[in-house]
């Protein structure tokens, strides 16, 4: 028998390992994160002397060790961002770091255009910027990080993160990552750099250092306002509200699953995923069914009208926003807040019977609540989704076998990512064609950003060379 004592003494010995556990753990150096945002720039610029310089051979070996680590940390990174953050779900966001160590393009996206003629060759070469400053989203935290490094490590970049502070730790477990997977190519040195502690104060010197040439911004519209008015040259991912149409050509039965797989994916936090639906009177009732069917659970429009009351609260001066606290939330959570308990596992999403005018329709939420509107006609349909959108040029569903609609709508809506008949996720590359990126550049103009993205084009002429040969 152990005695009281021993066990005490026991307890003792086991708080104190932990406890010096956790001080290696602080101790533990990420590479490239520093507390002076000052410094992160002075060494990323040092850093961006030597990647310029740099075979393509080279970048693509340490894209290829950033591929494998994120592959082997995919649920690390996941884990950590959902304890972090609170938002999300391990799962999906594993996915979707496996997909970038799948799709995410590297230098074979760089193409050499070329223009040929009597007076010679023209090359139109693609150059780097030198030092990018960006800023990350606490939606992607870890992805956007790793996709913008691999992205502007190819096209010959070093880069400076500004994370944001609520997924600080995760961000910069990004920031070391890189790093390591930098060292383990072979070159000891800082790809990518961040702070410990972003704050304003520290993305500002970010946004005015005179050695960064280019600043890129995944963020909400606020963000992206003073990243614009920095007077450097900015890539601009902002906000949406994607709205989707489903008409009565569509086949319901899988419009309704698809639209619960992207409006559920990461517990609605994508940027990408699908925020609110109008559907054809015609088709409504069994569009919700097929929802239902697919893990949707139906509210009244009285329940809806308790969560706007929770979701949306008043900032100080008065502006209506959106609660931290329950963005990225399980859709079980919202359930418990209405005094609904006995709920099926299988519950991923609420949906209900809304109007175009409600707050919940034209507000960009990032949680899995989704309203269905119902429309007279296709024209009422695109009325009430330029609406939603409101001009963002983000994201846009359709689920339709009627080209002419399809047609239309993809015209009129005029997105940069526009998917016809599958759940909203396919659009940036996962189950779906195209490489997968996590900055989706429709403020700016860019649309997805790869290494093009973050090239500077020269011009190279070379008179009367290799004519008529
Ligand atoms: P957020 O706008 O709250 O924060 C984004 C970043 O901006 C953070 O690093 C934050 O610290 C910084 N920031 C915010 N206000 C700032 C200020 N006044 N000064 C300096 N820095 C500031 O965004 P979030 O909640 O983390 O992410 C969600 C938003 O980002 C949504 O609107 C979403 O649509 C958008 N988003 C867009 C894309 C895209 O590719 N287009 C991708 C992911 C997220």
């Amino acid at each position: 028998m152990i005695k009281e004592k021993e066990i005490s003494l026991i307890i003792e010995k086991v708080v104190q390992l932990l406890n010096n556990e956790q001080q290696t753990l602080k101790k533990q150096k990420l590479l490239g994160v520093f507390d002076d945002m000052n410094i992160a720039i002075e060494t990323a610029y040092c850093s961006s002397k030597v990647i310029k310089k740099l075979t393509i051979t080279k970048r693509e070996d340490i894209i290829n060790k950033i591929k494998e680590l994120t592959l082997k940390e995919a649920s690390i990174m996941a884990e950590m961002c959902v304890n972090e953050t609170g938002m999300g779900n391990v799962n999906d966001k594993t996915l979707k770091h496996k997909y970038i160590s799948h799709k995410a393009p590297g230098t074979e996206i760089l193409h050499l255009n070329t223009y040929y003629g009597d007076n010679g060759l023209a090359l139109e070469l693609m150059s780097p910027f030198g030092l990018i400053g960006a800023i990350t989203p606490s939606t992607n935290p870890s992805e956007t990080v790793i996709c913008n490094t691999i992205s502007m490590l190819a096209s010959g970049n070093a880069v400076v993160f500004n994370p944001h502070p609520g997924a600080r730790n995760t961000s910069n477990y990004a920031v070391d990552l890189v790093n390591r997977a930098a060292k383990l190519a072979g070159l000891d040195i800082n790809i990518a750099t961040s702070v410990l502690s972003p704050t304003f104060e520290s993305s500002n010197i970010l946004f005015k250092h005179n050695k960064i040439n280019l600043l890129c911004c995944t963020g909400g519209p606020n963000v992206v306002k003073l990243v614009l008015s920095a007077g450097k040259k900015a890539v601009c991912a902002g906000a949406g509200n994607p709205p989707v149409i489903v008409d009565e050509t569509a086949n319901i039965s899988e419009a309704g699953r698809d639209i619960i797989l992207g409006a559920s994916f990461d517990n609605n936090l994508p940027c990408i995923a699908e925020k609110e639906v109008f559907v054809l009177n015609k088709v409504a009732d069994e569009l919700i069914s097929s929802m239902e069917q697919n893990g949707a659970y139906y509210i009244t429009y009285n329940q809806m009208k308790h969560l706007e009351n929770i979701v949306l609260t008043k900032n100080k001066i008065g502006n209506l926003i959106v609660s931290r606290n329950w963005v990225g939330k399980d859709a079980k959570l919202f359930l418990h807040e209405l005094g609904i308990h006995n709920i099926n596992n299988e519950v991923k999403c609420l949906i209900y019977d809304g109007k175009h005018t409600d707050l919940f329709v034209n507000t960009e939420l990032m949680m899995p609540i989704l309203p269905v509107v119902r429309v007279n006609n296709f024209d009422q349909a695109i009325e009430y989704a330029l609406i939603a959108e409101d001009g963002n040029r983000h994201s846009a569903f359709i689920h339709s076998t009627n080209i002419n609609n399809i047609s239309r709508f993809a015209k009129m809506i005029d997105t940069t990512i526009f998917v016809k008949n599958a759940p909203s996720y396919t659009g940036i590359g996962i189950e779906g064609e195209g490489f997968c990126t996590f900055t989706i550049a429709g403020t700016t103009g860019e649309g997805l950003t790869s290494a093009k993205t973050f090239s500077r084009k020269r011009r190279c002429f070379i008179n009367d060379t290799l004519k008529n040969i």
